[in-house]
């Protein structure tokens, strides 16, 4: 077997693939996750960008495993795009995506328009500080909020259910996680671990941007982790020497741009001065036109 999770094992029992309802207004999957919960039935939701991959069927599949109702919603969220980023090149692929998620067991998908979504500019949005500042929140300073805004808005879209993300996005599901507790919603975050391709390389959207030679390169991302996680588990607790182990593994690639290499508490991100506890490794790299980003946990053993 993989070292990681690499698809789906086959549902069993069928080869057919159940219907799935596409909506488009707010009031109409509103409509759908109300009469659900009415009838004692449990919602599900999967939040993406769409364009959507084996991560993203690895979501539905678990949420389609514990709940009743699974809704997937399809959204390229302006929101948390910078202005010199990929909006308007962000690949899409609706009928894909419905038919992705029908066969990975949705029975709703939610794509609605940026009309839809953002009638009037948005005045009101969510910020949440301290886990936002680092890594990404750095490099892209409106990113978070952006982020932090759209799941509200859809959390709150969708009403009280269990909210699947992948683990891939390590600080997407922190800030997720603080702002379901912070403003009290009625949502249970589930993380999952996150999808690769046989080599390595984490599954992603903008995996579509890489050139073949970028593509071979990129799995280095995921050799550097391993090799962090095996210092802290041959008893490396020094978070700088871990970060340097994992920078010159990435160093041996020459396509692969490292942005940052880090070692960090796991559920906030905070600098550690001796790694303890659950760690949090993480990485992202620019590889040609795409920035990259992978991550892997390891739990310090007590000494
Ligand atoms: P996105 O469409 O990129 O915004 O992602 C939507 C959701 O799918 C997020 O919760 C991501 O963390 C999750 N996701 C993306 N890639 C993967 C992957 N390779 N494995 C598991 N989950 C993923």
């Amino acid at each position: 077997p993989a070292a990681w999770p690499t698809s789906d094992p086959p549902r069993p029992g069928s080869t057919e693939v159940a219907e799935v309802e596409t909506v488009t207004t707010i009031a109409e999957v509103r409509a759908r996750t109300d009469a659900a919960r009415a009838a004692g039935r449990t919602v599900g939701a999967v939040l993406t960008m769409g364009y959507l991959h084996e991560g993203h069927a690895s979501l539905i599949a678990a949420a389609r495993a514990e709940c009743d109702l699974v809704v997937t919603t399809v959204f390229v969220n302006p929101l948390q795009f910078g202005p010199a980023e990929d909006l308007a090149a962000y690949p899409r692929d609706l009928e894909r995506d419905v038919a992705l998620s029908a066969e990975a067991g949705a029975d709703v998908v939610f794509a609605p328009s940026v009309e839809e979504m953002y009638p009037r500019p948005v005045l009101t949005t969510v910020s949440v500080a301290e886990v936002t500042e680092r890594f990404e929140g750095a490099s892209r300073p409106t990113h978070f909020a952006g982020v932090a805004t759209v799941v509200a808005k859809l959390l709150s879209i969708v009403g009280p259910c269990r909210a699947y993300f992948g683990e891939k996005d390590w600080q997407q599901v922190c800030v997720v996680r603080r702002v379901v507790a912070d403003l009290s919603l009625p949502v249970e975050v589930v993380a999952c671990p996150t999808l690769r391709e046989p080599d390595g390389l984490a599954r992603s959207s903008r995996n579509v941007y890489l050139e073949a030679e970028e593509r071979a390169a990129a799995p280095v991302l995921l050799r550097a982790l391993v090799t962090g996680r095996d210092r802290v588990l041959a008893g490396e607790r020094d978070p700088r020497a871990v970060e340097a182990a994992m920078a010159a593994v990435v160093a041996t690639e020459p396509l692969v741009e490292l942005d940052y290499a880090a070692a960090v508490r796991a559920d906030d991100l905070a600098d550690l001065a001796v790694l303890a506890g659950d760690v949090r490794l993480l990485v992202a790299a620019r590889v040609g036109r795409p920035r990259l980003l992978d991550n892997l946990g390891v739990t310090v053993p007590p000494a």
